[in-house]
C-alpha cells in the first residue's frame, strides 16, 4: 500500500485486541500511528513493538469520552507527526445486563465511550482532514448494533448509534474528500470476548458459517483497505466482518 507512506493514523483502543492489531498493521505499512487508550503502560508496549519493527508510533493516554481531552490529544499528535489523515474510532467497553438490572451508570458509561467517544474523535480530527482535503474515518461498530442482543441494550444502542453517526458524518464530509465508514465485526478473539466459557464459544462457533471466531487481524485488514486510496469511492457504509454470522 505505497500511498499510505507518511500518513498519520489516530487509533483509539490501541493498547489491546482489535485496536492493537490495527495499529501494528498500519505501523508495518509506513503509517505513523498515534496509539490512544487510558492505560499508558500498555500503550508504551504497543509503541515499542511498532518501533522495534521499524515503524513510527507514539502513545497518547486518553479517555475518549472526554471531549476536550480528545481534542487536545489530536492537536498534540499533529504537532509531533503532522495532521491526522486517518481516524479509527475503536475504543469500546461492555457493561452487560438485562434492562431491568441495568443501572443508569451502566447505560451512561457504555454510551459515553462507544458513542460519544466516536463523536469526540470525529469533531477533533475533521478540521485537520478538511485542511488536507483528505480523510478516512472508520468507526468500529458491531454485529450487535444491527441485530440487537439480549443483555446488551446499552452496547447495541451505542453501536447502532455509531452507524447513524457514520452515515450523517459521511454526508457532511463527502464534499471535503473525507470518507466515513463503519466496520461491524462479529465475534473476535480479544479480552472483550475472553470471559466467554469454552462451551459458549463452541456454541457460537456452530452458528458461524466459517466455523471459527474471528481474529483481530481479520478486522485490521479491512480497516487498512478502507483507509487506503483504493477505497476512495466507499462512504457511509457499514461493512461486516463476521464469518457469515449475520448476512
Ligand atoms: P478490548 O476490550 O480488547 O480492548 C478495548 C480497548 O479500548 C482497549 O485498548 C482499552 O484500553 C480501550 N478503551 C476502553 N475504554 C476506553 C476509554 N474510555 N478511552 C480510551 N480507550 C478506552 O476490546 P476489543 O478489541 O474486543 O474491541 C474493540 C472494538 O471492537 C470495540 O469498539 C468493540 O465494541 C468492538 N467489537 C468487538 C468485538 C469482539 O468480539 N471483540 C465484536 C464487535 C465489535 P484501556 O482499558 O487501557 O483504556
Amino acid at each position: 500500500m505505497p500511498d499510505s507512506d507518511g500518513r498519520v493514523a489516530f487509533v483509539t483502543g490501541a493498547s489491546r485486541g482489535i485496536g492493537k492489531a490495527i495499529a501494528r498493521l498500519f505501523g508495518s505499512q509506513g503509517v505513523k500511528v498515534v496509539c490512544a487508550s487510558r492505560t499508558a503502560a500498555d500503550l508504551e508496549r504497543v509503541v515499542k513493538d511498532i518501533t522495534d519493527s521499524g515503524g513510527e508510533a507514539m502513545a497518547t493516554p486518553l479517555d475518549t469520552a472526554d471531549t476536550s481531552a480528545f481534542s487536545a490529544a489530536v492537536i498534540q499528535a499533529a504537532e509531533r507527526f503532522g495532521p491526522i489523515h486517518i481516524l479509527v474510532n475503536n475504543a469500546g467497553i461492555v457493561r452487560d445486563k438485562l434492562i431491568l438490572r441495568m443501572s443508569e451508570t451502566d447505560w451512561d458509561s457504555v454510551l459515553d465511550v462507544n458513542l460519544k467517544g466516536y463523536f469526540n474523535g470525529i469533531k477533533a480530527a475533521t478540521p485537520f482532514m478538511m485542511k488536507n482535503r483528505f480523510g478516512r474515518i472508520i468507526n468500529i461498530t458491531s454485529v450487535v448494533g444491527i441485530t440487537g442482543n439480549a443483555g446488551q441494550s446499552n452496547y447495541a444502542a451505542a453501536k447502532a448509534g455509531a452507524i447513524g453517526l457514520t452515515k450523517s458524518a459521511a454526508k457532511e464530509l463527502a464534499s471535503r474528500n473525507i470518507t466515513v465508514n463503519a466496520i461491524a465485526p462479529g465475534y473476535i478473539e480479544t479480552d472483550m470476548t475472553g470471559q466467554l466459557s469454552e462451551d459458549v464459544k463452541n456454541e457460537l462457533t456452530t452458528q458461524i458459517p466459517l466455523k471459527r471466531i474471528g481474529s483481530p487481524d481479520d478486522v485490521a485488514q479491512l480497516v487498512s483497505f478502507i483507509a487506503s486510496d483504493e477505497a476512495g469511492y466507499i462512504t457511509g457504509q457499514t461493512i461486516s466482518v463476521n464469518g457469515g454470522l449475520y448476512m
